[in-house]
């Protein structure tokens, strides 16, 4: 009989050799799968979007969500706002609400390149952080006027179209823009608006260097619309908020990307918002399409690949959203999360995540600055500049005069004109 020492003795021998084995094992597999890398160089991860890192393909378009939340605010998620980028160099900004202008700047593109910005509907949700955008333009290197499209018109009352609105919106600006007058080069505090009848259908509001932009009604109140944009034999389809609709089946059969709002199931809206039960019941029914309705629309619509929007994705809502989603449609689906980018081609739609840049610095200019078409320089008055400390006036004549002598120039401080 075998003391029980030896017994002992003979597991652990066995113990090691499996361990061993598992350790060559692993090391073998870990081998296979990783080449070693030239010590002196990095392989960045094509499995992510490093933005300004590649070129799209004349016949591809890229479309990032700068926000694909709702309008309660968290920093996980911005309100709906999407950019998209199309192979010839065009980009269009779909929605632009509150906490999408972070993200769009994370992404270090230009602001000349962004001046088109096309409002489904004018909640707050989908345009809020168009002033911000609009304002920090000239801040920012912007030179060009930004050119907004809206809806408008279709019986609705003019003062609440999308020309009044931005009208107003310039207006509370006023001190601003007057105060950096001649400061700055602030032409770019143009604002060119073009209001579209949101109840016609299929209306073309956009046709340039071969992108057509379409509308369709939507249902959310009066004067909101959804987007149907078609260029080089690509279709993307967008909905801002609209409860399921006609026209989205009519017209968005089999797009490339379909892009579609999602809302809490109920009680999934009385649990996470507090809502009451009649509450919850009117905002994701009556109001906007909860996880069932999107499901719906796209089994009626069959797109290539689907993307559902405008709800708190997170780790227990998530399964919730999919099981709601599934149980009416199987087709390919991806839930929206901020910074998710869709390559589309005609051979179809690859998703990724961004990897943006939290320490942006404004984007160059591409057009050389006119501060003479700032208009005259605005002047603070005269007894708030005599509140400057003369002690301090050796130091700034210092700053002028090492920088005259850096710069070759003759730039001379002073506070009044
Ligand atoms: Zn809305
Ligand atoms: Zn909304």
């Amino acid at each position: 009989m075998l003391s029980r020492n030896i017994v002992i003795g003979m597991l652990t021998a066995v113990g090691l050799l499996v361990a061993a084995f598992l350790t060559l094992d692993v090391d073998i597999r870990v081998k296979d799968v990783q080449a070693a890398p030239a010590k002196s160089s990095t392989e960045p991860s094509r499995a992510v979007y490093y933005p300004g890192t590649e070129e799209l393909a004349p016949d591809e378009l890229r479309v990032i969500a700068c926000g694909s939340g709702m309008p309660m605010p968290r920093l996980k998620q911005a309100a709906a706002c999407f950019l998209i980028e199309l192979g010839n160099g065009d980009k269009f900004i779909f929605d632009m609400g509150t906490g999408s202008l972070d993200r769009i700047y994370a992404l270090g593109i230009p602001l000349d390149y962004l001046d088109k910005v096309f409002l489904t509907h004018l909640h707050m949700d989908h345009m809020g952080d168009l002033q911000a955008f609009y304002i920090y333009g000239p801040q920012n290197n912007r030179s060009v006027p930004l050119r907004v499209w809206g809806p408008g018109g279709g019986g609705t009352r003019p003062e609440w179209g999308t020309k009044a609105s931005l009208e107003h919106m310039e207006k509370s600006w006023a001190w601003m823009t007057g105060t950096l007058a001649g400061t700055i080069d602030t032409s770019s505090f143009k604002i060119d608006v073009t209001e579209y009848d949101w109840s016609k259908v299929n209306n073309v509001i956009y046709n340039e260097n071969g992108a057509v932009i379409k509308t369709i009604p939507a249902i959310h109140f009066e004067q909101s619309a959804s987007f149907i944009l078609e260029w080089n034999g690509l279709k993307v389809a967008f909905v801002g908020d609209s409860l399921p609709n006609k026209w989205w089946v009519e017209n968005t059969q089999g797009m490339d990307l379909s892009i579609f709002e999602a809302f809490f199931p109920p009680n999934l809206a009385m649990a996470k918002w507090g809502f009451s039960q009649q509450e919850a019941l009117n905002a994701v029914t009556t109001i906007h399409s909860t996880a069932q309705f999107f499901g719906k629309m796209m089994a009626m619509t069959k797109p290539k690949h689907a993307v559902a929007y405008h709800f708190q994705n997170d780790f227990d809502t998530l399964p919730i959203m999919m099981k709601a989603v599934e149980s009416v449609y199987d087709g390919p689906v991806d839930y929206a999360q901020d910074f998710m980018v869709w390559n589309v081609t005609k051979e179809g739609t690859r998703t990724r995540m961004v990897v943006p840049n939290p320490e942006g610095f404004p984007s160059p200019p591409l057009h050389e600055k006119e501060m003479a078409a700032s208009g005259e320089r605005y002047q603070t008055p005269d007894w708030v500049i005599d509140g400057w400390p003369e002690a301090v006036t050796p130091l700034a004549e210092e700053i002028y005069s090492d920088f005259n002598k850096e710069h070759g120039t003759d730039y001379k401080f002073q506070l009044k004109k």
